[in-house]
């Protein structure tokens, strides 16, 4: 089969309806939302488009799962998750294909997203039996403290574009291990991985009603009436920081359950110590995954002065020399931004921190012709008042500074409202855990360009979020604990 004949069969392949309590139907008012390839700004396909009424309808199906929900047997939660794994994992070429289309990044990318993906299926499958509770003795004796877990209840999940499905199913595997059912809204851009996954969990055998997905160009007006209806009693939002305040205020009135996976700003730091070779390897991973459009992405770069020029030298070098061009093509690296405002956003970055003095060492510009592509850049000699340090860039774009003590670069990297990820490399031992523990992050990339892992508690502080996916804490998030005071009598 041609390419071009298995684009087109991946994105037949999916359904394209609203799936609502275990079935595919049109959005009530019968709108369509079109989806884009980023590469060639041609029309994919569309989706159905929903309204605030198909909304609350998906949260009416969610709501009247979830008491047969919270009591199916919970190893067969995880058999249901086990088994989505392994049907993910025998499509892996196919979803990172429809991956591609609808996002843009390129095919071993999305190949790489599809696993991390039914990782956390695989791993959320092993956490639904062991779900645990606890009996004690009270302090003064006589009575007993019984401790339960319970599903929190039907819950809102909402996912960002950049990775359509691994924030997914980063949500819906714990929720569905945990008990509880759920309504998803994935991003309008690229709703067809979120699709394709709803299939396949019906194909795994999950109840009609657990999973409801929910496709909109209405993403406030749909999702806010179902936070204010009062029923949900959980939202997990991944995205902007600006998004999740205004979710967290709307959620403070029902005083919902809250997890928020929001905007990064993470600092790179390299030491004279470390070994520049293995720092330029990490540098490439944590900028240039996803095209530089990770929340993880490493967003400043500062160097020790001993260091800063082999640094420097040897990272532009290489970031020259990835190639450009549609996801589809073999070999390519850099694939095209998600749209034209996130190249419009780049640009001016980059021409501010330039305006303002910084130097182009590599790229700096945009490729002329279809699709929203941006050079892979490296600029420096950085203002501190430049935007490009204190805003998410977004892109493949990396602003290197230079430092002197390590007192000045923690000042400077924590010098943010953010707080998700940093990454260190330094080869000295004492160094390595006093910076790691002075950096005001969740988490920390100590000589490795790359954090998230579904075994590993994944989550930022300050602006950057509340609440961790993933790991053994990551059901949590989806369970309630409930205490049971036993009064016990004597013995007559
Ligand atoms: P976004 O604009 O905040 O959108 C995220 C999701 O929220 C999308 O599904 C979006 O739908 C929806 N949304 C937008 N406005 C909404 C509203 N008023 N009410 C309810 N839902 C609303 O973020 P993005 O630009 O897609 O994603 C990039 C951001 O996500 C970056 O800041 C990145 O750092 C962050 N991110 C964080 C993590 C993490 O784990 N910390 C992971 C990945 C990304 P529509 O797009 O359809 O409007």
């Amino acid at each position: 089969m041609s390419i071009a004949a298995g684009e087109t069969a991946v994105v037949d392949g999916v359904d394209k309806d609203l799936y609502i309590g275990g079935a595919w139907r049109p959005a009530a008012e019968g709108k369509r939302l079109p989806v884009y390839d980023p590469s060639t700004e041609r029309e994919l396909c569309s989706v159905a488009d929903a309204s605030p009424a198909d909304g609350i309808a998906a949260l009416d199906a969610a709501v009247a799962a979830q008491p047969g929900w919270a009591a199916y047997p919970p190893r067969e939660r995880g058999e249901i998750l086990r088994r989505s794994y392994e049907l993910i994992s025998e499509r892996v070429d196919e979803l990172a294909l429809l991956m591609t289309l609808e996002m843009g990044k390129p095919l071993a990318e999305s190949r790489g997203e599809v696993a991390y993906a039914a990782d956390f299926f695989r791993w959320f499958a092993e956490e639904a039996v062991r779900i645990d509770g606890g009996y004690a003795v009270a302090p003064k004796g006589g009575g007993r403290f019984l401790v339960a877990r319970q599903p929190v209840g039907p819950s809102i999940l909402i996912t960002p574009w950049n990775f359509p499905m691994a924030m997914g199913t980063r949500k819906i595997g714990p929720a569905i291990a945990a008990g509880c059912t759920s309504v998803i809204k994935p991003a309008a851009q690229t709703p067809l991985s979120m699709l394709a996954l709803a299939g396949i969990l019906a194909e795994a055998g999950l109840p009609d009603g657990v999973v409801n997905v929910v496709t909109t160009s209405d993403s406030g007006g749909v999702v806010e009436p179902m936070i204010r209806d009062g029923r949900a009693r959980k939202l997990s939002f991944t995205g902007s920081t600006g998004v999740g305040r205004k979710l967290l205020e709307q959620c403070a009135d029902q005083v919902l359950r809250t997890s928020m996976e929001l905007g990064g700003n993470a600092p790179f730091i390299v030491f004279d110590d470390a070994d520049v070779d293995a720092a330029v390897d990490g540098a490439m991973l944590a900028k240039l995954r996803n095209i530089g459009e990770a929340c993880t992405a490493a967003n400043r770069f500062y160097v020790q002065s001993g260091v800063a020029e082999e640094f420097t030298r040897k990272f532009a070098e290489r970031m020259q020399a990835q190639p450009i061009g549609r996801g589809t093509e073999e070999g390519v690296v850099i694939g095209p931004l998600i749209d034209s405002a996130a190249v419009d956003k780049v640009t001016t970055l980059v021409d501010d921190a330039v305006e303002r003095g910084a130097v182009v060492r590599t790229g700096g510009s945009t490729i002329d012709g279809t699709g929203h592509y941006y050079r892979p850049t490296v600029l420096t000699d950085i203002p501190a008042d430049a935007r490009i340090v204190s805003e998410e860039i977004f892109g493949p774009v990396a602003p290197i500074s230079t430092f002197e003590t390590e007192q000045e670069v923690l000042g400077r990297a924590n010098n943010t409202p953010y707080g998700l990820v940093s990454y260190l490399y330094t080869g000295d031992f004492d160094r390595a855990l006093r910076v790691s523990e002075a950096l005001e992050a969740g988490m920390v990339g100590l000589n490795q360009g790359i954090v998230s892992n579904p075994a590993a508690p994944f989550g930022g502080i300050k602006h950057s979020g509340v609440g961790r996916e993933g790991g053994t804490v990551g059901i949590d998030e989806f369970l309630e604990t409930k205490y049971v005071a036993i009064g016990l009598r004597e013995q007559p």
